[in-house]
């Protein structure tokens, strides 16, 4: 690295703001490291808010490393301080209580926040969003008092807190402005498995509707005419980037801060990585939301900060737990000839996607997460499969590639 680079500052104390700062210093960076969060806590990792916190057996969250060590690896944390500008030609960040802190290097990573439910729907401020420790803490206190739950939005949040709502005996309803469940990230026969599990398991589920508003009696009215118990409520509706503080840059689109196949932005000395990240993909530019790029794609920007030149290159994965329900998805789920193997009227089958060339390019498993692991092989290295071979579940998956 040039010996210039010696004060690194990271925006943003989350999961991939934590993985930075001790990559750094597994590589063997010496100089200065401060991460800067406006949240009051450790860094933590987002899944368990939605899965373990709102199990009523289970406990409080867990940090990701702990404070001694942030200590023993010299990692300065700023908590409970929110950044408010960037000064970038005097390489310094102005934090909201008046300090200002110099860097050589700018890693943003402030992820993203809920978005809001615009309109004056609810008078009684009931409503909650999931996106933190204390986001879950109240959740799980609505959940644990058994009063009927709305949840706005089919997505990932609507339908992972819908389980745990029913789980603890809760009348749960799930209201989706679309046609099907978990649109952004899986194809109509996913979609359709969600909505008979969920349904299977009690959830009220209503299509293309959404809340005009919540009455004091705890009763919320759809557009669609109807009205449904509320007496929780929890708005999951997607999310808008934190970029106020880097908008004036020129270095930020609609979905974050732009950021090139390394990491790096427009501007040399700043970087941007996790949710934040407006970043190259398979499917053209924009945000990856999972745990494992938050993870990954930091990993990958500690080599770049440390003046190796190494692309990112890794296709998107997640999981998702709904209950007894294991999903994951890599790489495109949505495009590419449809292959399914075991029964899609059943409760675990995988959906392969090839391109014209018979490689895999996308891939879903529902409760079959050894397959995944193949999957996620062939997606990244392009192997070419045999699609006769591989819709016939007796033969096993690793004689399908060609
Ligand atoms: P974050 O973890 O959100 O960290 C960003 C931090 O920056 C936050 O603390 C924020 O408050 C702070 N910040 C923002 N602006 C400022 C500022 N101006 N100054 C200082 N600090 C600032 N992914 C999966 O793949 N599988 C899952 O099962 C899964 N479950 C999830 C469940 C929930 C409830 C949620 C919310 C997310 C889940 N995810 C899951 C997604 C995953 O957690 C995220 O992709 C990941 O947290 C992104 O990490 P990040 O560090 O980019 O952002
Ligand atoms: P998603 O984008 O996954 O889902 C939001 C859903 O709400 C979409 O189906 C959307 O439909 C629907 N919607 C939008 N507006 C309305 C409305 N006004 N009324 C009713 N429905 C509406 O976002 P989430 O909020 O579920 O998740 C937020 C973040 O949390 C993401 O970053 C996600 O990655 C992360 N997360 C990830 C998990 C995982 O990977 N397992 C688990 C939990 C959270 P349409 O698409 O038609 O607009």
């Amino acid at each position: 690295m040039s010996t210039q680079v010696e004060r690194i500052v990271i925006a943003g104390a989350g999961q991939a703001g934590a993985t930075v700062a001790f990559g750094l210093r597994k590589a063997g960076f010496d100089g200065s490291i401060t991460v800067i969060g406006d949240e009051a806590h450790l860094p933590y990792e987002r899944p368990q808010l939605s899965k373990e916190m709102l199990n009523l057996e289970k406990g409080e969250h867990r940090p990701i490393r702990s404070q001694e060590d942030y200590e023993a690896q010299s990692i300065q944390l700023e908590l409970g301080a929110r950044l408010t500008r960037v000064d970038a030609d005097g390489r310094q960040v102005l934090l909201d209580d008046g300090r200002k802190v110099g860097y050589d290097r700018l890693v943003i990573a402030t992820g993203v926040k809920p978005r809001q439910l615009s309109g004056p729907f609810d008078h009684t401020g009931r409503a909650c969003y999931l996106r933190t420790v204390e986001d879950a803490r109240r959740l799980r206190e609505d959940i644990r008092s058994g009063r009927p739950l709305a949840i706005i939005g089919g997505g990932v949040i609507g339908l992972e807190v819908a389980a745990a709502a029913r789980a603890a005996g809760c009348h749960v309803t799930v209201i989706e402005a679309g046609e099907r469940l978990m649109s952004r990230s899986v194809d109509e026969i996913a979609s359709a498995y969600l909505d008979r599990a969920h349904r299977r398991d009690g959830v009220d589920i209503r299509y293309g509707a959404s809340a005009v508003e919540l009455g004091e009696d705890g009763q919320l009215k759809l557009s669609d005419g109807s009205v449904v118990p509320a007496q929780s409520l929890l708005v999951g509706i997607g999310v808008t980037p934190n970029i106020q503080g880097f908008e004036h840059l020129g270095i930020t689109d609609t979905a974050g801060v732009l950021v090139d196949g390394h990491g790096r932005s427009p501007i040399g000395s700043i970087y941007a990585t996790g949710d934040i990240a407006s970043q190259p993909h398979g499917q053209g530019h924009g945000r990856i939301e999972t745990w494992a790029n938050a993870q990954d794609h930091a990993l990958n920007l500690v080599k770049n900060l440390l003046g190796e030149d190494v692309p990112y290159q890794s296709p998107i994965w997640f999981w998702s737990d709904q209950g007894k329900i294991n999903l994951q998805v890599v790489g495109n789920a949505n495009q590419g000839k449809r292959f399914i193997r075991g029964d899609e009227h059943g409760d675990a089958f995988v959906v392969f996607r090839l391109d014209d060339e018979r490689r895999v390019t996308g891939c879903t498993t529902i409760n079959s997460p050894r397959d995944m692991a193949v999957a996620r092989r062939w997606v990244k290295q392009g192997v070419r499969v045999d699609p006769q071979r591989l819709v016939d579940p007796v033969t096993p998956l690793r004689d399908c590639a060609i």
